[in-house]
């Protein structure tokens, strides 16, 4: 059974640089123009309400989290300046402390990013008249792969993450 967990709880408050959750009095705003809500059923004022209850622990472990598209509306329609979004951020940071399992797309993008500087690999467009170009054919500059220096920046980051 589920339980809240007050040491959890204060791991995300101090990821969030806050002393207590005072802001959120559960408007839904945040949960009516939520992104991830049309295509996934995450409903932030609930995220915002366990975790101040306490249920970090099953948050951290569940796959929600990683369902949030990252897109801010919430951050702006908060009337309490209350974010969704940097709770939800903050527990994935504790998911991956914990070696919870990572969807695999989030992988692909940190290999990508080592690769070519992007999060998602370079697509093909296909036109209405179901053509399909490359950026050479469109005359698009060629992108090209991230310094040695880039890399060495973001490992490091990675490293700290993990301290
Ligand atoms: S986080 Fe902000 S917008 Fe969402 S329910 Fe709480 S107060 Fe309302
Ligand atoms: S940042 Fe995440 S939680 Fe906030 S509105 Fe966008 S998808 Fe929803």
């Amino acid at each position: 059974m589920a339980e809240p967990n007050e040491a959890s709880r204060r791991k995300i408050l101090v990821k969030l640089g806050r002393d207590e959750f005072l802001d959120c009095f559960q408007c839904l705003k945040c949960t009516s123009g939520c992104t991830a809500l049309k295509l996934l059923e995450l409903k932030p004022h609930e995220i915002m309400k366990l975790v101040r209850l306490g249920f970090v622990n099953e948050l951290a472990a569940s796959e929600i989290i990683w369902t949030c598209a990252t897109c801010l509306k919430c951050v702006q329609r908060c009337p309490q300046k209350g974010s969704p979004y940097h709770v939800i951020m903050a527990l994935r940071n504790l998911a991956v402390e914990r070696e919870a399992k990572v969807p695999e797309a989030y992988l692909k993008a940190v290999s990508q990013i080592l690769e070519n500087g992007l999060s998602q690999t370079i697509q093909k467009i296909t036109t209405r008249k179901m053509e399909t170009f490359d950026r050479t054919s469109l005359k698009l500059p060629k992108i090209s792969a991230p310094k040695e220096s880039f890399q060495a920046v973001f490992f490091k980051a990675l490293e700290e993450k993990q301290e």
